[in-house]
């Protein structure tokens, strides 16, 4: 395995063009400075107990983030509120420019983006330009898309012809989203950019980690167009500002750990506000007895090791049939070894640094838990601070037992377990055999047979012949978990239609829906009787 230290190399150094210091201590970072606007940003609590951002590549500070109280949070929400009444009022076709030019900004201003990516999250470029990929054609779907998806609709009226039932949509009003650190740029704009599209206001709460990616995408919403104050970020914990979220929003969309999105979902259950839920996973991948091996380890590898394994799609199990088991086994843990894990901002690293010191911790404590049991390491299976404090080799594990932390539980880093099977019952039934139900992948060479397999297997996208990027860029289609992974979906109509409120306005001419002047309601209820029989030849 090739290493690289935090080292000189930039892409675009000096680019940013602040004065002082670069943030996290790294050759070609945007400045201090720099950072220090984009916190400027923030609207509550800017002065409250201040969290120290530090960079996973080097241990060294980025910025100070001011922390929110509970009546700061609870002010932005008022902003928020205000703002929105006129955002509402905008044509959903002026709210789709101000996205395609921000789709257009995100791109030209990549440089800057994927840095910020890169020092806050650990990644290596080639993830962080997947945060930039997802961010513009999140903005580029929904500059497309949503007067298709919000525009009134027409419905079949109770009597054809003369009832005209049209559904519209109005926005929910201000929704509140809490992001996580693993994907700051991404799941920004998957969740904010639609629902600001469908006229709400929006709350954010990113994570304390990785904060400064989304409010650059915010600065450059700004700079496309969005008025001032319909999209919020606000700063804090979540054990301070989290009960302000649950009870100012009219929707909450929350992206996180299965054990938070239970918690929240009871509070915002007993407010009867709606919400999405994207949790957890444990993902597998079943690799059918014709699959070409060359490509499904290859594939495995990016499926495994991408934004190292902290990425909610990422596999953690992999199934193979017994016949090419050894083979792919072998191959798949060659790849891993050449796998460069590397600290640059530029694109000469295969693999980033896990983003904080709690990840090292449990990734260390499921690797170490399966060897002390027994299973084998393959590749990997250790820290590398000689590359920086926090990287951890990519890791491929066999023999993982069931009384073995990573055989169920989610590591949600870069540790994969193999296994072999012989019936594809079996292989269904074990990648089936778990609480969560995110995503997973089928490799094969009948494409058809594969995607009979996936049909069967519990989880809310499946990738085949990919691991999880297919599904992830096909941002027209739904995505989102079933059982512990979540509750709706992100992406596709469900992913803006969540964030309005539907509403049918159904308008009747010329017959009544009740008995004419003198009509005996018996013959009434006969003729509607014939009617409604006679309704099932109508074309719909
Ligand atoms: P987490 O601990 O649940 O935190 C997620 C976010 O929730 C953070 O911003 C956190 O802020 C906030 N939070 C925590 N407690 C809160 C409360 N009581 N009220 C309001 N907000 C609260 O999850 P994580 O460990 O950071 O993220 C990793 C997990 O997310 C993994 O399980 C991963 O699979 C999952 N994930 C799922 C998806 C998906 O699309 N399905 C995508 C990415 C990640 P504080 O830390 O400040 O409290």
């Amino acid at each position: 395995m090739t290493s690289a230290a935090p080292g000189n190399t930039s892409e675009q150094t000096g680019q940013q063009g602040g004065s002082g210091s670069t943030i996290g201590g790294l050759t070609g970072a945007p400045s201090v400075s720099r950072a220090k606007e984009l916190v400027a940003r923030v609207v509550g609590g800017k002065d409250n107990a201040p969290v120290e951002m530090t960079a996973p590549f080097t241990g060294k500070p980025i910025v100070s983030l001011p922390q929110a109280t509970d009546a700061d949070a609870r002010a932005v929400f008022d902003e928020a509120r205000r703002a929105q009444r006129a955002w509402a009022n905008t044509s959903i076709a002026e709210r789709q420019r101000v996205l395609t030019r921000l789709m257009t900004l995100v791109l030209d201003r990549q440089q800057e983006g994927l840095d910020l990516v890169q020092v806050e999250a650990g990644k290596s470029r080639l993830d962080a330009f997947d945060e930039i990929a997802g961010t513009a054609l999140a903005a580029s779907y929904y500059g497309k898309y949503s007067a298709r998806a919000l525009g009134v609709k027409r419905r079949a009226g109770v009597f054809p012809v003369l009832t005209k039932t049209q559904e519209l949509r109005h926005p929910k009003g201000v929704v509140g989203i809490i992001s996580p650190w693993n994907y700051p740029l991404a799941l920004t704009g998957l969740d904010v950019l639609p629902a600001l599209a469908a006229g709400n206001a929006v709350v954010q709460k990113p994570d304390n980690q990785t904060a400064l990616s989304a409010l650059w995408l915010h600065e450059l919403a700004e700079e496309a167009g969005l008025p001032r104050g319909v999209w919020q970020i606000v700063l804090g914990r979540g054990s301070v500002i989290g009960d302000a979220i649950v009870e100012e929003s009219d929707y909450v969309a929350f992206t996180g750990s299965t054990a938070t999105g239970k918690r929240l979902a009871g509070k915002i259950a007993e407010r009867l506000t709606s919400f999405s839920l994207e949790l957890g996973g444990k993902n597998p991948m079943i690799v059918l007895p014709d699959a070409n091996v060359e490509k499904a380890a290859t594939g495995a590898v990016a499926a495994c090791f991408s934004s190292a394994g902290q990425l909610c799609v990422s596999v953690e199990r992999i199934y193979v049939h017994e016949t090419i088991r050894e083979d792919f086994a072998a191959a798949f843990a060659a790849k891993a070894k050449e796998l460069t894990l590397g600290a640059k901002l530029d694109y000469s690293a295969g693999m980033g640094s896990l983003t904080s010191a709690d990840q090292l911790k449990t990734i260390t404590e499921h690797v170490d838990d399966a060897r002390a049991k027994g299973a084998t390491v393959l590749a990997g299976g250790r820290a590398r601070p000689d590359i920086g404090p926090l990287f951890y080799e990519p890791t491929v594990l066999t023999d993982v037992t069931p009384d073995m932390t990573p055989f169920a539980e989610e590591t949600f880093g870069p540790v994969v377990s193999i296994y072999g099977y012989s019936d594809i019952d079996d292989a269904v039934q074990r990648a089936n055999d778990t609480v969560y139900g995110l995503n997973a992948s089928v490799w094969g060479s009948n494409g058809a047979h594969a995607r009979e397999v996936a049909a069967r297997i519990k989880a809310g996208t499946v990738n085949v012949n990919e691991g999880f990027a297919a599904s992830f860029g096909s941002i027209d289609a739904p995505m989102g978990g079933m059982g512990d992974s979540g509750v709706g979906r992100r992406n596709g109509a469900e992913g803006i239609l969540r964030f309005t409120e539907v509403q049918t306005v159904a308008t009747q001419r010329g017959l009544k829906l009740r008995p004419f002047k003198g009509m005996p309601p018996r013959l009434w209820a006969r003729s509607l009787t014939t009617g409604i029989k006679a309704l099932r030849h109508l074309p719909r």
